[in-house]
């Protein structure tokens, strides 16, 4: 377990993927978003910010993903060079 704390402090002074936070913390993927939904519950009254994934073939964003692991496929044009969403927090 990751602890917000240090998530939070981490993620107000820089943009991550969750790729770049498992490396960080030496943790899973699926661990770390557990620990971004709580971030997202105690940074209030800031906020967990969710730059979306973006198709890199077509430009198509990934807007109304709720889920916060970046998709397979670009629902546009199919392509799979989708890129990876970027969390930060504004304290
Ligand atoms: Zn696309």
């Amino acid at each position: 377990m990751t602890g917000c704390k240090v998530l939070i402090e981490l993620l107000s002074k820089q943009a991550m993927t969750l790729r770049e936070l498992a490396e960080w913390f030496h943790a899973d993927t699926k661990e770390l978003l557990l620990d971004l939904e709580r971030v997202s519950q105690s940074v209030k009254p800031g906020k967990l910010i969710m730059d979306p994934s973006v198709c890199r073939n077509c430009g198509y964003v990934f807007k109304d993903r709720e889920k916060r692991r970046r998709p397979s496929k670009c629902p546009e044009c199919k392509g799979e060079k989708v890129s990876e969403p970027v969390f930060s927090v504004e304290l």
